[in-house]
């Protein structure tokens, strides 16, 4: 930890509640890792006190992000594309603070809170969420009450034996009936302290801030009886909380750790993904030396994107590899058995997503949409769209969707040229809704065609060849695949790009008319061939 960072974070301070004192994360010299020297009998680990890593649960709009965003003093809610947190995120605060100045009292303590998701496509991450936790906050809204992603969590938090408090959000207005949500949560299996049970409970305005404060005691007192420790000697651990790639940086990982002590330097590995810790940077992007449990980093260093989620360990740079991947970093995923008869029309997509949790749960919908419909998943990979991404889609003939990524100028220009379609949006519905329409359209009858061709224009280029011919039978549709015969053999096939009859673009050209060509083929096309669109 730096003097620069964030104001309510203080400088150099030790871990609260350490039985051992340490040094404070990323500051000085970082300790030595003394297990290697021992064997596991001899060692008698010496535990120190860790602060609780915490995350806020609740039905959407409840006021989860308001209430991380009033904790954290910034305004995360207002920059949410759709309304809704699609990223996971973490950040450390010490409680109680003497504000307005924001310095750590004498009896502060630290407290990690991970942001969750709301959406429910993220149930996967935020189910991850509650096991990466050591106790969780569960917001219900007074004006509201329990509704069924409340229930979600609570089932989510039992399954995962997470120790969680409830906050009673909104109670600033009209509607907040208190006594209603806590008879709704009794009802709902919820055992609040004074209800015959031991959860505690504690209405609170996440806009005036109203018993925040004592909120944040309730998650310090509900943590003191878990004895949250670690062993500074054994080797870090922790898990994947988010991935990216950034166009300067590289591949950057967020982790939370649960143990040992993390150093920049180290090797480390999960089950997918390895490397060494080239740069470590605290949460608010100060470089650190080293990071203790419970604090999330930022690791530049692996050689491949980890997945969200995944325990990280350090001291290997093996991994257990369970896919393969490209040297992209893409996965390329095997065609789903059901379709796999050359017959069936298939919407074939690429997809893209700014961080590995956005492109999982985007992966998980379209997955389940390919379960049923004529659709494949060509690849997935986080990052922007790039001009490889769309030669990808050339040669599979697929369409890019991108979620959240960014598109950039060269890949735009080289789709527009091929015809790609790339469907870019911050909006997971606009998303779906797009491959829905398009699977309507891929679903459709085809029919077939077959073209002579009488004359070549321009072959300047394989891939942007000029041809002229007659539709001899059916119809020739733009956009079509089509196969070329060259006497009685397919020597090759391609793709119309554009149709023209009389120098107008057309959709189709039935038979008997002559037509302009532009098309896509690695075969150099010859007068005489016949173009074949089954
Ligand atoms: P999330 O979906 O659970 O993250 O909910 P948000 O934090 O985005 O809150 C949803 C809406 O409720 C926003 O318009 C907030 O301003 C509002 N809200 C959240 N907490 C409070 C509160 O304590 N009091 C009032 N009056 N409004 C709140």
């Amino acid at each position: 930890m730096t003097e620069n960072q964030g104001k309510n974070i203080p400088p150099k301070a030790d871990p609260p509640r350490a039985e051992k004192p340490r040094p404070a994360s990323g500051g000085g010299e970082a300790p030595a890792q003394k297990s290697e020297a021992r064997s596991f009998n001899e060692r008698r680990p010496v535990l120190a006190g860790r602060p609780p890593i915490v995350v806020v649960m609740g039905h959407v709009d409840h006021g989860k992000t308001t209430l991380l965003d009033y904790i954290r003093k910034t305004n995360i809610a207002a920059k949410e594309a759709g309304g809704i947190t699609q990223s996971i995120g973490a950040y450390e605060i010490w409680h109680p603070n003497n504000a307005p100045q924001m310095r750590p009292s004498e009896s502060a303590r630290k407290i990690t809170f991970v942001d969750t998701p709301g959406h429910e496509a993220f149930s996967k991450m935020r189910a991850r969420g509650a096991n990466i936790a050591d106790l969780a906050i569960l917001v219900v809204a007074a004006d509201e009450g329990v509704k069924p992603q409340t229930v979600e969590s609570i089932k989510i938090l039992n399954e995962t034996k997470t120790p969680f408090v409830v906050a009673i959000t909104k109670i600033d207005k009209g509607g907040a009936d208190i006594e209603k949500v806590k008879n709704e949560l009794t009802a709902a299996g919820v055992l609040l302290e004074g209800y015959g049970g031991q959860v505690s409970c504690e209405p609170i305005s996440a806009k005036t801030g109203e018993c925040i404060n004592e909120l944040l005691d309730l998650v310090l007192l509900a943590t003191d009886v878990e004895h949250l420790t670690y062993d500074p000697d054994a080797p870090a651990s922790g898990y994947v909380l988010e991935t990216k790639i950034d166009s300067q940086r590289g591949l950057e990982a967020t982790v939370i750790i649960k143990n040992g002590i993390l150093k920049q330097g180290d090797l480390i590995a999960t089950p997918t993904a390895c490397g060494r810790i080239k740069i470590l940077e605290n949460f608010m992007g100060d470089a650190a030396k080293f990071l203790e449990p419970s604090a999330p980093g930022l690791i530049i260093g692996f050689e491949k994107l980890p997945e969200v989620g995944e325990e990280f360990c350090i001291g290997s740079n093996t991994v257990g590899a369970e896919t393969l991947e490209t040297p992209a970093g893409q996965k390329i995923m095997p065609p789903p058995a059901a379709f796999s008869d050359g017959k069936t029309p298939l919407l074939k997509i690429i997809l893209k997503a700014e961080d590995s949790g956005s492109l999982e749960a985007l992966s998980q919908i379209i997955n389940a949409i390919a379960a049923e419909k004529p659709l494949k998943i060509v690849s997935e990979s986080v990052g922007d769209v790039h001009d490889n991404d769309v030669n990808l889609a050339i040669s599979t003939q697929a369409m890019i969707i991108a979620f959240k990524s960014r598109v950039h100028k060269a890949a735009k220009t080289l789709a527009e040229a091929n015809r790609i379609t790339i469907i870019a949006s911050e909006i997971i519905y606009e998303l779906l809704k797009t491959v829905e329409e398009f699977l309507k359209q891929a679903e459709k009858p085809t029919s077939t065609g077959e073209m002579e061709i009488l004359a070549i224009f321009n072959q300047s280029k394989p891939e942007k060849q000029v041809v002229g011919g007659k539709v001899i039978s059916g119809a020739f549709r733009n956009k079509a695949m089509f196969k070329i015969i060259r006497g009685a053999e397919q020597i090759g096939s391609g793709r119309v790009l554009n149709i023209q009859e009389n120098k107008k673009d057309a959709p189709q050209i039935n038979a008997g008319s002559e037509a302009g060509l532009l098309v896509n083929s690695e075969t150099l096309i010859q007068v005489g061939d016949r173009l074949v669109i089954e």
